[in-house]
């Protein structure tokens, strides 16, 4: 049995990888040639580098060459949201590693709300293929039951990573500009979040978002909901969340 581990260079990616570490056979990275995943792979392979040199990216590029143009995949403002992408990454696995058994495993949390970032989600795809793929294959994520910032919290007492590295080690950017986090996109303002309540402060250049975040702090989890808030008020919103 192949254990792979779906990298991207987020904070999900890097919290397990600081955990299995010397435990994962493969480390994947699909290229579905989105703009942002330029800058996203360098970093990715820098992370992983960061952790072992004898640690390979095992790059999936141009997979679907068929869809000449990606953009049919995507489906909101940002053209970065696409349906499913993580059952996408998993059958791009199946068939990079066609005759392996796999346990694969994916970066997910219960703030996730997205509709293949959850436990039913990997519950449900391993019924499936255990139902009607030929090989072995399991789908699990090592922090199904954790919130985003207590997976943070936790990787921080138990790993070798610190608050410097959620910072430094990860890239989560929807728009890099010059290789480097806009600070103005959703990806970044959630990582924002985080950061600050690991002690870490950093701007936000999107009034959009924020006020997004600001009118609907009440749909996000319980966590979720109080470190926005908790950033939204640092950079001085108290206004537009005190009715909540
Ligand atoms: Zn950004």
């Amino acid at each position: 049995m192949k254990k792979i581990l779906l990298f991207s260079a987020g904070i999900d990616s890097v919290c397990t990888l600081a955990n299995i570490y010397d435990d994962a056979d493969y480390f994947v990275y699909v290229h579905m040639g989105l703009p942002y995943q330029v800058t996203e792979l360098k970093k990715a392979e820098k992370i992983l580098l960061h952790f072992s040199e004898k640690f390979k990216l095992n790059l999936i590029d141009k997979f679907f060459p068929i869809y000449h143009d990606l953009y049919d995949f995507l489906e909101d403002a940002d053209k970065v949201f696409i349906p499913y992408r993580n059952l996408l990454l998993i059958l791009t696995a199946l068939k990079y590693f066609h005759n392996d058994d796999l346990s694969i495993l994916i970066g997910n949390t219960i703030d996730d709300r997205v509709h293949d970032n959850s436990k039913i989600f990997i519950d449900q795809s391993n019924k499936f293929f255990k139902a009607t793929y030929d090989k072995r294959v399991s789908v699990g994520s090592l922090f199904s039951n954790y919130s985003k910032i207590s997976m943070v919290r936790e990787t921080i007492k138990t790993t070798k990573i610190d608050e410097n590295d959620v910072e430094k080690l990860t890239f989560s950017c929807f728009n890099p500009i010059q290789n480097k986090e806009c600070l103005s996109c959703n990806a970044c303002f959630r990582k924002n979040v985080i950061l600050y309540e690991l002690g870490i402060f950093r701007p936000f250049y999107n009034s959009e978002i924020l006020q997004y975040y600001a009118g609907n702090l009440n749909e996000l989890s319980y966590d979720r909901k109080k470190t926005t808030k908790k950033y939204l008020e640092r950079l001085s919103l108290k206004s537009l969340t005190r009715s909540i």
